[in-house]
């Protein structure tokens, strides 16, 4: 198997600052930003350019209760009906009430969202919600718009230090400290007591493939990753080719608990067939303003499409069964193009007009549920690491993401981590024997076109024991634990779908499948 190569070099050189920040999406750029305005000095490592995360990408928007007759509760009663009796509601809580705030704040930032012709927010509806909540930019352009506001505003700051084209390697943690984070306001999750406090970490050139590149240790406070999701890990995925989990094999590789890996979205509606554009996401606000779903050969339309994502997806999946068909048509023809003006494009810059005919989509994966096990401050259970956005597993999405509220979530508990980050204890220099240690560490994993392709096959939208049994010999270690946590997940729940064992196990409502540690075991666990 590939790996990212090590660098060879033992010219290191060292940065020391308050936060160190991996991951330049929305969640990494928020944290740089509350950060520096807080006075802190940050480090912002992007391996990535920006138009490669998935914040860059999204389409639809953040979730918020901002319209007169929604409320936060109303927003959570959504969340929860959506994450099929998995959701965390103290981390649920802090998200619906939250998020207007955010909303308000990245307005202050300069993030010009859609309005009415009032003046007034204009809000989207999608899958799951109740109401219309949806804050949007550019119509189905929200992440771009939002990215490259937070991304000018971080480039201009004296505070924050961007490495860009840099890639965090390892992370610095020291041996074992007897710090029990049971002790801290808000328990994490599994705690690992005695866990060693994280220091920095090793960063390299990115783009750097004989590993001479030279490195750098930073040394901070804490170190916030947002380094995104894992969807593309699988072959069929809406995701940027690198969202393929590194963030979680370095959180592992530091001792922190992972959870939930079996649970991840599959999106309904990804063009399918459409030369170029494979995988590309047509968003459900789209379905919001009226777009329909239909069988492709007999016209007929087969599913509630306002229905939250696992039933549109399952749906989608049984029909394709069912016919032997690639895709289902998604009926946009009424649909004023002028309100999703980049979907359009991109789709007419394919060759298919959404106007005049009818889009084929099919599911493909989209979104981790699970992720970095996180408290309600986004602190993981090993000291002064944090874990923010799509890396992060804050339980709140349960077995289920309720459409954009992934967004809002990293804003949200960008805002949290920073806020207790700025009260760890001051940066560390590094000894010789520690950077050599890193330096030795073993290269981060690439995922070849086999292990996308078998994840694919049997850990995609219907799933068996079978299969799942046949991932645990993959080469790469994130398959193998995603295939150990579902396979010990005898259920079907939200995303999660065993053909072996389709009924939901009340025993597993509100428990969450954590590994942690070299020897992979799979353990139960309640989060309050
Ligand atoms: C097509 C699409 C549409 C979507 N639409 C919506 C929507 O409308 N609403 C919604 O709420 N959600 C949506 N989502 C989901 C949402 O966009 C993501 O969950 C969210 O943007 C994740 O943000 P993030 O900051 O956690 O990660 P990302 O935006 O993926 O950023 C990850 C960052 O980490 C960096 N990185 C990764 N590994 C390393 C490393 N080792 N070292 C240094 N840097 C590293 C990358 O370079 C990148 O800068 C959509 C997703 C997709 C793919």
């Amino acid at each position: 198997m590939p790996s990212i190569p090590k660098p060879s070099t033992t010219e290191v050189d060292l940065a020391t600052t308050d936060i160190a920040v991996v991951g330049a999406g929305a969640a990494g750029l928020y944290a740089a930003l509350r950060a520096a305005r807080e006075g802190a000095r940050v480090v912002l490592v992007s391996a990535t350019p920006l138009a490669q995360t998935a914040s860059y990408w999204a389409q639809g928007g953040l979730a918020a209760a901002l319209a007169a007759d929604d409320s936060p509760e109303l927003h959570l009663a959504d969340t929860e009906l959506a994450g099929r009796n998995l959701v965390r509601r103290s981390a649920a809580e802090i998200l619906v009430r939250e998020a207007p705030a955010c909303v308000a704040d990245l307005q202050s930032l300069g993030v010009r969202f859609d309005a009415d012709r009032f003046g007034r927010l204009a809000l989207g509806l999608e899958g799951g919600h109740s109401i219309r909540r949806i804050v949007h930019a550019g119509g189905s352009a929200t992440g771009r718009r939002v990215v490259r506001q937070l991304s000018a505003l971080a480039a201009a700051d004296p505070r924050i230090t961007v490495f860009e084209g840099q890639r965090a390697r390892a992370l610095w943690t020291e041996p074992g400290s007897g710090e029990d984070l049971g002790s801290a306001p808000s328990p994490t999750p599994g705690a690992s007591p005695g866990a060693g406090r994280c220091r920095g970490l090793l960063c390299e050139s990115a783009n750097d493939q004989t590993g001479d590149g030279g490195a750098r240790v930073v040394s901070a406070r804490a170190v916030v990753l947002a380094t995104g999701g894992a969807a593309a890990l699988w072959a069929r995925t809406t995701n940027p080719p690198g969202s393929q989990g590194v963030g979680l094999l370095l959180a592992h590789a530091a001792g922190a608990r992972l959870a939930d890996l079996e649970l991840l979205q599959f999106h309904p509606t990804a063009a399918i067939g459409v030369p170029g554009r494979e995988g590309f996401l047509v968003t459900e606000a789209i379905r919001g303003e009226g777009a329909t779903l239909h069988d492709l050969s007999t016209g007929e339309r087969f599913v509630e499409e306002l229905a939250p994502r696992d039933e549109v997806s399952r749906a989608i999946q049984s029909r394709l069964r069912e016919t032997g068909a690639s895709a289902v048509g998604l009926d946009m023809r009424s649909i004023d193009p002028a309100h999703f003006p980049n979907v359009v494009a991109a789709l007419r810059e394919a060759g298919l007009d959404p106007t005049r005919e009818l889009v084929p989509v099919a599911p493909a994966a989209h979104y981790a549920m699970g992720g970095v096990v996180v408290d309600l401050h986004a602190r993981s259970s090993v000291p002064g690491l944090y874990a923010v956005g799509e890396v992060s597993c804050t339980g709140l999405h349960g077995a289920n993401r309720l459409a954009s509220n992934s967004l809002s979530e990293c804003f949200v508990f960008a805002r949290r981590a920073v806020d207790a980050a700025l009260s760890e204890p001051a940066p560390a220099t590094p000894a010789a024997g520690e950077i050599g240690a890193l330096l030795s560490s073993p290269g981060l994993p690439l995922a070849e076109p086999a292990t996308r392709a078998a994840l694919w096959r049997d850990a995609g939208v219907q799933r068996t024991g079978e299969g799942l049994s046949r991932l645990l010999g993959d080469p790469h270690p994130l398959g193998r634990l995603i295939a150990r946590c579902a396979l010990a997940r005898e259920e079907s729940r939200g995303a999660h779908l065993r053909i072996d064992h389709p009924e939901r196990d009340p025993a597993l409502d509100y428990r969450h499948a954590v590994v942690c540690g070299a020897d992979e075991t799979v353990s139960w666990e309640t989060w309050e």
